[in-house]
């Protein structure tokens, strides 16, 4: 761990950057300083955390600001650091960013709760508003993957879900398949530990086989591609991630000879020309399995992906299979969209040393980044529509204070959100706290707000709620609570017949005050001896109002008690 080794790392891509490295170190010393003194679970300095962190963005190529926040995304939560703070040293984007990580680490996965799953990934893409907060995200987890052995046991196995439920499938969603499949093999053992043994155990021997086998496949490749004028980059082994061969496998029977591709050779040549010639000259040299040959450069798989696939009857009629493809595709195939994001970020810094002045690295909005890759994977809409949710979708995605999701309609307000969660909040609701801070009733609720609703038992839904509440299961319920209170308005005329007693009118009266009836009107009729007293009093239902008829007719020296309604 250096400052020097993440400045090489950071250089190695831009190198021109010199505000960009002053940004890294100012972070670099700021961090150790927030974080001094904490130590992770396995006693190791926090600091340790930021600085991988970190680290692995610099290694995806991220750019200046995004590698600062990585350094700082634990200063907000932990270090009692404020958003002001970090805007005020290190700028509005970086602050932002790590503002962003801040919200994510809110979000609450419950593991039986699965068909959340899906809400909670639209979530963290909605609420990050820029990819780089996903890619820090992103890069936070796989350092704590790494370190999950020191962490208490019954939270391994709950954080190793989430990583295989949630972040996993993002890092593939945006292409990086790399990530996607390190996250999924860390987590692996911690959720299928017996399954995982067995595969372990089972599956060194073919490992090795295969890779043996391919060895011999390896030189002969390489001689006839030569004489036909391809001089490939590389080509090296790629063996299959262990949790995709236990999915794979599942569907075999368990079987691992049927595997054909437990260990593919991977090609990598210079141009896409070179990428179908190669196919060719690997299928002179022996038969395809039909149905094997997949293109994936005409038809991009929806993340992005892009290689020619095929499987051969190789050596002694063994199958073997091949996977070409250009270093842009490969990198692409690696890291995804964190690798569009310094092809374009790089680009336009480039341009920005010559003449544009104007167009700094701040200003790479997401969508432009959206059309960038509309551009480049046309037809491709499942990777766009993952992405663009925050923009394009008239949803969004607020958190109760327990940090659970709720999904509504965009344009909801406090009042929308209190009547989500339960009827009766929404009735006693009185104000709203917004990311901890009192807010009106009528705000606009935006993606990754906290909601807390402040209620008072007595209270009763305004009319004028309906102005401004937005889901028709608010408005539903607001005026349904509006009308049955209107109901209740009913007003009883009392005459109770009585011999004349002294305190009667008192004794009377106190039975309609102790069960919080309000005296509207009261007086006597009838002759000295034998007053008829008359009460008028607003009752909610008829049930109520004959109880009470039965308490008065118990009062020594009442004769008869009956009532009107007017
Ligand atoms: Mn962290």
């Amino acid at each position: 761990m250096s400052q020097k080794l993440l400045l090489e790392e950071y250089t190695k891509n831009f190198p021109n950057n010199k505000s960009g490295a002053l940004l890294i170190q100012e972070a670099y010393k700021f961090a150790q300083e927030a974080h001094k003194g904490q130590k992770r679970n396995s006693g190791e300095p926090y600091f340790i955390h930021v600085y991988e962190t970190a680290l692995q963005l610099a290694k995806w190529r991220l750019d200046a600001e995004t590698i600062t926040a990585g350094l700082l995304h634990d200063t907000i939560e932990d270090c009692n650091i404020s958003y002001k703070q970090l805007s005020k040293k290190f700028g509005d984007t970086v602050a932002f960013l790590v503002d962003g990580i801040t919200k994510l680490g809110k979000l609450k996965y419950e593991e039986y709760h699965d068909r959340n799953a899906e809400s909670l990934r639209k979530m963290i893409i909605a609420i990050s508003k820029d990819l780089r907060v996903v890619f820090i995200k992103l890069s936070d987890r796989l350092h704590n993957m790494k370190t999950l052995n020191s962490i208490k046991q019954e939270k391994q196995k709950r954080i190793a879900l989430e990583t295989t439920e949630i972040y996993a499938p993002i890092a593939s969603r945006l292409g990086m398949q790399n990530l996607s499949g390190e996250l999924e093999d860390l987590a692996f053992p911690y959720i299928y530990s017996k399954e995982y043994e067995w595969l372990k155990n089972n599956v060194k021997d073919p490992y090795e086989k295969r890779t043996e086998y391919l060895k011999q496949v390896k030189p002969i490749v390489i001689k006839k591609l030569k004489e036909e004028g391809i001089n490939p980059i590389r080509i090296d082994y790629r063996a299959k991630r262990l949790y995709s061969l236990y999915k794979k496998l599942k569907r075999y029977d368990m079987n691992i000879n049927q595997i054909y591709d437990l260990v593919a050779l991977r090609i990598i040549v210079k141009t896409v020309s070179e990428c179908y010639a190669t196919l060719g000259i690997i299928h002179q040299l022996w038969p395809p399995l039909p149905g094997r040959i997949k293109d994936y450069i005409a038809l991009p798989k929806p993340n992005g992906y892009m290689s020619l696939h095929t499987t051969v009857f190789s050596l002694e009629g063994k199958p073997a299979e091949f996977q070409i493809r250009t270093i842009e595709m490969h990198e692409h195939a690696e890291n995804g969209a964190a690798a569009h994001w310094f092809y374009e970020s790089n680009k336009i810094y480039k341009s920005d040393k010559i003449r544009h002045k104007k167009v700094g690295d701040k200003e790479i909005a997401w969508v432009k980044q959206l059309k960038i890759w509309q551009r480049q994977f046309p037809g491709s809409k499942e990777f766009l529509e993952a992405l663009k949710i925050d923009l394009f979708s008239d949803r969004i995605f607020v958190l109760t204070p327990k940090g659970e999701v709720v999904d509504l309609p965009s344009g909801s307000t406090p009042i929308d959100f209190a009547y989500k969660i339960h009827t009766d909040l929404g009735h006693s609701c009185t104000g709203a706290k917004i990311n901890n801070k009192l807010e009106p009733l009528d705000t606009r609720l935006q993606s990754g707000d906290a909601i807390e609703i402040l209620i008072q038992k007595t209270r009763k839904p305004s009319e004028s709620w309906l102005r401004f509440a937005k889901t028709s299961n608010a408005k539903k319920k607001i005026r349904n609570k509006i009308n049955t209170s209107k109901e209740k308005q009913i007003k009883y005329d009392y005459r109770i017949a009585t011999k004349e007693r002294v305190g009667m009118l008192k004794d009377i009266s106190s039975i309609f005050s102790r069960n919080h009836l309000t005296i509207e009107n009261i007086y006597t009729e009838g002759t000295k001896k034998f007053p008829i007293i008359r009460i008028v009093t607003n009752i909610k239902n008829q049930k109520k109002a004959d109880e009470i008829i039965i308490k008065i007719k118990n009062i020594k020296g009442v004769l008869e008690v009956g009532y009107k309604t007017i």
